[in-house]
């Protein structure tokens, strides 16, 4: 007997009849003699249809009023999953957030786990029910209900497998595993049988959205092993894991287009200590995430100071840039949310060298000019036009061999 915690999201539960499937494939579980614990997406896109209905009424609605709208999907999903297994004859119960445990921390829309605490969970368990949780909300100190980011249901089952050392952490999803790239973009792309945590990690931030980013870095904090398979038949996915537990890391595993950028320059700043650290503490404290930067070489004690971020926090990255911009003397600011991030990704990359010159290479015979460049010990990074980004893609995802990948 094991402990599995499962994740389906919203495609998984997006009607009534796929609910009833979900319940099916929970109790097969429990016939198995398992303890399960499943946390629900909202039901399809009713996400964004509530945010949807909130824009009617007003365009820049409190974040914690969100929360209490956002926070009622997940509510709709569980409370009728639990009903479809009731029906089956099974005993359960569906937990909001708070119920199973969840305590986060007080940022509305994008708050983070803090604990879980697991009595209420080990509780019903113990009882011999199926409990279904609510994804992606929980409850802050101040008793607030309070939303994990989009996505979050991922972040919720992690954190729970973690919390109860479940044996294994199963996201169910509308595609069959993690795939070597977008297979939307790329007809040929496989499926991966396994991953590190720092390639999908690498892959979940660069717009591979089959897994929430936080949600994979708190597995790899936790060991949690994540399985991501698809709701709709019963193959295997991809295995998410330590390094040292796959078989052999791959050059490159992952081709990867981020559309999700801007990119915003500071012009003719003085190149003098505290600069980076004025613009870069300003744009933290707005809780803005950057992720490539660059600065130029210094010619007559000034350079430029280039940096991305996502397309939802431009608005305000853009304004303070342009106030810090004016409080140390920089000439301008100026941004451009026509551009990509194309990645490639790989855990075998630190051991081969001349991979980024090959994709430099690859890109050069596309006539594809970089704009900025960035690389860690897997990855390397370029920001290009947007509209070059899908050929860059197939590409570089059959120069790196993945066309023919054979697992
Ligand atoms: N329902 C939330 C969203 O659509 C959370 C989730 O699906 O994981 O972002
Ligand atoms: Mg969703």
């Amino acid at each position: 007997m094991g402990l599995i915690v499962q994740k389906f999201g919203g495609s998984s539960v997006a009607n009534t009849e796929r609910i009833r499937k979900v319940a099916e494939r929970i109790i097969e579980y429990k016939d198995a003699g398992h303890q399960v614990v499943t946390v629900v997406s909202a039901m399809g896109d009713s996400t964004d249809d509530l945010i949807e209905l909130a824009s009617q009424l007003n365009s820049k609605p409190s974040a914690r009023e969100m929360d209490m709208l956002l926070s009622t999907g997940e509510q709709v999903s569980m409370s009728l999953l639990a009903m479809a297994i009731q029906a089956k004859g099974y005993q359960v119960i569906s937990l909001t957030g708070h119920q199973a445990g969840i305590r986060t921390d007080s940022i509305h829309s994008k708050a983070k786990i803090l604990d879980v605490k697991t009595d209420r969970l080990e509780q019903e368990l113990g009882k011999g029910n199926i409990v279904i949780v609510a994804g992606f909300q929980g409850m802050s100190d101040e008793n607030e209900i309070t939303t994990l980011g989009r996505g979050g249901s991922d972040t919720t089952a992690v954190a729970l497998a973690a919390a109860l050392n479940a044996d294994i952490c199963e996201i169910y999803t509308d595609v069959d595993g993690v795939y070597t790239s977008d297979p939307r973009v790329v007809p040929n792309a496989s499926k991966l049988a396994s991953i590190s945590y720092d390639e999908m990690l690498e892959l979940a931030s660069l717009g591979a959205l089959v897994l929430q980013p936080r949600a994979v870095e708190f597995a790899k904090l936790s060991g949690v092993k994540l399985h991501v398979r698809s709701s709709f038949n019963h193959s295997e996915g991809t295995i998410v894991q330590e390094v040292e537990s796959m078989e052999k890391a791959m050059v490159v595993s992952g081709v990867a287009c981020d559309h999700n950028v801007t990119k915003i320059a500071l012009f003719d700043v003085p190149d003098k200590p505290g600069i980076a650290y004025q613009l870069f503490d300003a744009l933290a404290k707005e809780n803005i995430n950057v992720d490539m930067i660059i600065q130029s070489h210094e010619q007559e004690n000034r350079n430029d100071i280039s940096f991305t971020v996502t397309r939802d926090d431009k608005d305000t990255a853009v304004a303070i840039a342009n106030k810090v911009a004016d409080a140390i003397g920089a000439r301008g600011v100026a941004y451009d949310d026509t551009v990509a991030k194309v990645s490639i990704v790989g855990a075998g990359m630190k051991t081969n060298p001349g991979v980024a010159a090959k994709m430099f290479e690859v890109l050069y015979r596309l006539n594809i000019n970089i704009q900025m460049i960035s690389t860690s010990e897997i990855k390397v990074s370029c920001v290009i036009d947007e509209q070059d980004g899908n050929r860059a893609v197939v590409a570089l995802h059959e120069a790196f061999g993945l066309d023919k990948l054979e697992q």
